[in-house]
């Protein structure tokens, strides 16, 4: 089995490493990252300036692929020139800090990314520790330990050992959430409701100039019964089977009963 592993934390990211290693004994594992992190880059591909690609080792010596582009390019770049003669049987990215649950999903780098392996016919699996902001988890509980990647790395062995076996459909994708502390075992979801309201925090610089930080709140999830956000707030995996296709088919039937304008 070969595999594709990507991120949108960056090369450098201690979840690469984690799915690397935990990888490395199922597959013949290939990485290509972004060379910084990239995090909420959606799933934006560079089209105006050139993309470059060169070599470095993470701290195990394993020699790994770098670009400047975005998840989505590295995944390009990958599939249709690194990887070109032997093409990868799944891509995996992540592991990510941080969960992306529910409406995280349009913004997500490491699911976009995974999004990009399916587009190119390449079944994918976006893979995420749910961790809570270190700020959230510091205000009550005082200084943070790190990121703990190895529920979420033995998960990912698991998941390609069966992925190897139990092919996806073509153009789709898991997107996997793993609790921070020992999981109580796996669910499959539906992608849930997390909103993050208030979100936009105006300031004034030294200046007297106002400028804007997005992203502070702390999300809302609505945890409703068989959704990612319910799953990971009850200590399980989440494992969300996710389709390109974003058509809402219920109004479709609905317009289609009419009247609407034109048809
Ligand atoms: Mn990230």
């Amino acid at each position: 089995m070969r595999i594709l592993i990507t991120n949108d934390d960056g090369v450098h990211a201690d979840g690469l490493l984690a799915l690397k290693q935990a990888l490395d004994p199922v597959a013949d594992v290939t990485v290509v990252a972004p060379d910084r992190p990239r995090s909420a880059c959606g799933h934006s591909i560079t089209l105006h300036k050139p993309l470059r690609l060169y070599t470095t080792r993470l701290p195990d010596g394993a020699e790994v692929w770098v670009s400047n582009g975005t998840p989505s390019d590295c995944v390009t770049l990958a599939i249709l020139d690194v990887m070109k003669a032997a093409p990868p049987d799944l891509v995996v990215s992540g592991i990510n800090h941080g969960p992306n649950l529910g409406w995280d999903l349009t913004y997500s780098g490491t699911v976009s990314a995974a999004m990009e392996g399916a587009i190119l016919g390449v079944p994918a699996v976006a893979l995420s520790v749910a961790w809570r902001f270190r700020r959230m988890v510091e205000e009550e509980e005082g200084p943070a330990p790190p990121i703990d990647f190895s529920h979420a790395a033995a998960y990912a062995a698991e998941l390609a050992r069966y992925l190897d076996a139990h092919r996806l459909p073509d153009h789709t994708l898991l997107n996997v959430n793993v609790p921070h502390l020992q999981p109580k075992g796996a669910r499959i979801t539906r992608q849930g409701i997390r909103r993050y309201p208030g979100k936009l925090e105006k300031r004034t610089d030294p200046m007297g100039r106002v400028y804007y930080w997005l992203g502070g709140d702390d999300p809302v999830d609505v945890c409703e019964e068989g959704t990612d956000v319910q799953a990971i707030a009850e200590q399980y995996i989440s494992v969300t089977p996710v389709q390109l296709d974003l058509t809402d088919r219920a109004l479709i039937q609905q317009f289609l009963e009419g009247p609407f304008p034109g048809v």
